[in-house]
């Protein structure tokens, strides 16, 4: 990794890659995320897709074995 300084792109914190903040792609645009906001985002995105109900979990682990 190169040590150019990235910023999060959603609170614009100094990203620091060595504390668990991570650079990457959505697609070919390069993205920054602090670890606040990206454990922000995974709980969104568990919420949105139900994955916090064992219900919609055992039928997705079904789904994964078929
Ligand atoms: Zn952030």
């Amino acid at each position: 990794m190169d040590k150019k300084v990235y910023n999060c792109n959603i609170c614009d914190s100094e990203i620091d890659i060595d504390n668990g903040d991570i650079v990457g792609y959505f697609g070919i645009c390069k993205v920054a995320f602090c670890v606040w906001c990206l454990s922000s985002m995974t709980d969104m995105v568990i919420q949105l897709n139900g994955f916090n109900d064992i219900t919609v979990l055992k039928e997705r682990i079904k789904e994964l074995k078929e």
